[in-house]
């Protein structure tokens, strides 16, 4: 008999414990009616109360605990406060990082995927109908580029104050991303049976699966010549799949003109954090849109699976979050600990809730329960 897979559920801040209470529930659920063959621990850190009662947000040696596990599940986290610059992103030594990028950085989870789906009965933002086929999947590079953060300010405070951000891009860290991208472009072609999709791509023609690389070469040659580099090698291996390359000032210009067109879409860093924001509106706002951290190389260390959003201070303890976000989150995390078939069974009974419910203002409990109700 194999192993149970283990779960740590981290609700954290905010609306944190509200959506993650709605994830334990369906889960509970989807467990009852068939058997997942996962245990998972709740954890009250990392979080703003840990915070307050001892002083940072997570225990000394929480970066060694949660390697136990084979996925972490996380509500949000709110700001507990200014970091000092040794905080920052980039000392994955020092105990007191922001837990976010301290666990993107010590378990080495290099990509960000947020997929961004408009699944029916989602708000649709823009008014061409076509926007109700948006599928695409934003991969962000979550290891280094702009957030590496080294440079510093001189001067400071006087006239001639000069700041600088220093950015790095490295070829391992380039090609990995682009060869994942090109991976995850020909499962979900497969998955959707060649063919059965017509992109329109403003490059060599039509494709049916598309990698779009977002630089802004024009500007920043030097990065931008190395992903167009690595791009093009790794594409050569990739024959069944179109390419195409946007800057990124074009690019959001045409996720707001034509999102439809987009299917796999690699970004670097800063990039993909400011897309995905954009593709999160596409996919209906804030309240639906799931994202991961994961290392696609390797298994040997926990995956972190948390909605896009944050801890929504203005509606936390309400019960107007949606929870939606977090239970497409938690499909995320099914899938990637091997139940894929009760991940589509919670995508299933999300889309059906949605459906059946659209334009009713809903509480986080009447969502839950609506799912839950849809399972099956
Ligand atoms: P943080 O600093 O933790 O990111 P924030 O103030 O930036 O918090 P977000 O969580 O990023 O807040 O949310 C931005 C906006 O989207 C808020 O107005 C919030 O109410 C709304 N929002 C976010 N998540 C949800 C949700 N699950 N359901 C409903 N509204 C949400
Ligand atoms: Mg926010």
């Amino acid at each position: 008999m194999t192993e149970p897979r283990r779960i740590a559920l981290m609700p954290g801040d905010g609306i944190g414990p509200e959506v993650m209470a709605a994830a334990a529930e369906v889960l509970a659920a989807l467990d009852r009616q068939t058997p997942l063959g996962l245990t998972w621990d709740w954890l009250d850190w990392p979080s703003t109360d840990w915070h307050r009662q001892h002083g940072e947000m997570m225990p000394a040696d929480a970066l060694t605990r949660v390697q136990a596990y084979d996925a972490l599940l996380m509500g949000a986290l709110g700001d507990p406060g200014p970091l000092t610059d040794a905080e920052r992103y980039c000392l994955p030594d020092s105990v007191s990082l922001a837990p976010l990028l301290q666990f993107r950085k010590g378990l080495d989870l290099w990509a960000c995927e947020r997929p961004a789906r408009l699944l029916p009965g989602a708000p649709q933002y823009l008014a061409d109908p076509r926007a109700a086929e948006v599928d695409m999947l934003v991969i962000r590079e979550n290891s280094e580029g702009e957030y590496v953060n080294q440079g510093g300010r001189l001067h400071r405070g006087s006239v001639d104050e000069v700041a600088t951000q220093l950015e790095v891009f490295t070829r391992r860290a380039t090609e990995r991303l682009i060869r994942h991208g090109f991976a995850r472009a020909r499962e979900r072609l497969a998955a959707r049976g060649q063919g059965s999709r017509d992109f329109h791509c403003a490059n060599k023609g039509r494709a049916a699966a598309q990698v779009c690389l977002i630089t802004k070469r024009n500007a920043q040659p030097y990065w931008g010549d190395l992903y167009t580099e690595v791009f093009a090698e790794v594409a050569a291996e990739f024959p069944e799949i179109g390419v195409h390359h946007e800057l990124v000032d074009a690019a959001c210009m045409k996720f707001v003109q034509c999102p439809w067109t987009f299917d796999v879409v690699v970004a670097s860093n800063l990039h993909g954090d400011i897309l995905t924001d954009l593709a999160a509106v596409l996919s209906g706002g804030l309240g639906l849109a799931p994202s991961c951290n994961i290392n696609p190389d390797s298994r040997a260390m926990p995956a972190l699976f948390e909605p896009t959003h944050g801890s929504a201070p203005d509606i936390a303890g309400q019960g107007l979050a949606n929870p939606a976000a977090m239970l497409l989150t938690t499909a995320l995390m099914l899938d990637w600990v091997g139940c894929a078939q009760a991940a589509e069974r919670l995508r299933l009974a999300v889309a059906k809730d949605l459906v059946t419910t659209a334009g009713q203002q809903r509480t986080c409990r009447d969502v839950t329960a609506g799912v839950i109700a849809a399972l099956h």
